[in-house]
């Protein structure tokens, strides 16, 4: 049997541990540097109101990849969830994503979809023919005010920049609609794990062709011995940081127990005024309704520039930062038998279901021809 290295324990290097140890050809040991397996998607229960906790920030599974959805199903059972979220603007409460509810409350009408398609494209600013980053994709769309009270103030917080720095990218994440869906997500399938998500990420390491081993920080050195190498690690730290550092964003929370049922009311409200210094605070039974706490956790989550001993959550990739991604590629393409997977790997901003195609490809990939290419 072929030896397999795996660096890194969550949903990248799980399933391509499972697909990899389905197929009985090869041996596999995954290393984790934590303690725990399941990487930001961890969750267990808190330990006071036995409340899932969704420790390294709030996952709500989403996709529209029928591939991707029946897969992750096979390893934890999922109920159906549609993630609703509340915004908090100098103006008042409303619904985000943008949409009829919201245009009609913010400008005080009684549009139907077709009157709020016009009036909002009227708001739009025309000069901008093609949006070369955040701010421009913004008021392209939907004008001043609502880029001034809901994406701005937000934006500037979670990522530390001015927008106009930001790829058009980011914005396009959330819909805007002009009917009254507040779906966060425009993903065909959306839903929450049962017993959270690291009783699925285990589901998946637990076969008896993989072995985990926590607690143990990658050096090049553990490559020997193995015949291939899938590296989710961060790839600047994977050259010793040779070049330099890629930019992240990473995120801290205040934790805080409510002596009541229902904090807020909400899984996640967002807080997009600047003189709020959070960027949003989730209350995370909301997550699980169908179990009854006679207590609540709350998160107020806060956004920071990435120091040495901080996790990396958002790869900024601003434009020093694709230059030096540019030269990491360079000096990656030079390596044998390593792949480089996942969002600390390829530095993306990638979700779960994004991180589990590309590993389900890899998987296939590797298994058919011996070697598999990173995704960048
Ligand atoms: N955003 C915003 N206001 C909001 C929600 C989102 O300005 O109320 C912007 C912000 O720049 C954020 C981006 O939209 O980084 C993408 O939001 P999403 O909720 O997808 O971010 P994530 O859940 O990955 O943190």
């Amino acid at each position: 049997m072929k030896k397999i290295l795996i660096v890194g324990a969550g949903f990248s290097g799980a399933v391509i541990a499972r697909e990899l140890a389905d197929t009985n050809q090869y041996q596999i040991t995954v290393i984790e540097e934590r303690g725990h397996i399941a990487g930001n998607c961890y969750t267990e229960r808190d330990a006071e109101t036995n409340i899932m906790e969704h420790v390294y920030g709030p996952h709500i599974f989403n996709t529209s990849n029928e591939k991707v959805w029946n897969y992750i199903q096979k390893f934890g059972e999922f109920i159906p969830s549609i993630n609703r979220v509340k915004a908090v603007t100098e103006k008042g409460v409303f619904s985000i994503p943008i949409n009829l509810l919201t245009i009609n409350q913010f400008f005080n009408k009684n549009f139907n979809p077709r009157e709020a398609t016009d009036f909002i494209t009227s708001k739009g600013d025309h000069t901008i023919i093609e949006a070369k980053n955040f701010e421009e994709q913004a008021l392209k769309l939907i004008g001043t005010e609502l880029y001034e009270n809901f994406f701005k103030g937000y934006t500037i917080k979670q990522w530390g920049c001015d927008p106009k720095e930001l790829p058009a990218s980011i914005l396009n994440r959330l819909p805007i609609r002009f009917n009254y869906d507040d779906n966060y997500y425009n993903s065909k399938f959306q839903g929450i794990p049962r017993n959270g998500y690291t009783e699925v990420v285990s589901n998946l390491l637990n076969h008896e062709n993989i072995k985990v081993i926590l607690n143990t920080k990658y050096t090049k050195a553990k490559n020997s011995g193995f015949d291939h190498v899938f590296y989710a690690g961060p790839l600047d730290a994977y050259f010793n940081f040779s070049l330099g550092k890629l930019a992240y964003r990473s995120i801290y929370f205040e934790k805080e127990v409510f002596d009541g049922e229902d904090y807020q009311g909400n899984p996640v409200i967002n807080y997009c005024s600047e003189s709020v210094p959070y960027t949003r605070i989730h209350e995370h039974k909301h997550f699980t309704p169908w179990e009854k706490h006679e207590k609540s956790i709350y998160f107020k989550e806060y956004s920071k520039e990435t120091e040495d001993s901080d996790i990396p959550y958002y790869p900024k990739r601003l434009a020093a930062d694709k230059e030096l991604l540019r030269s990491y590629r360079h000096l990656a393409e030079n390596e044998n038998n390593i792949t480089f997977i996942g969002r600390l790997g390829t530095y993306r901003y990638m979700d779960m279901h994004h991180v589990i195609d590309e590993a389900l490809t890899i998987s296939e990939d590797f298994i058919k021809t011996g070697d598999a290419t990173s995704f960048y």
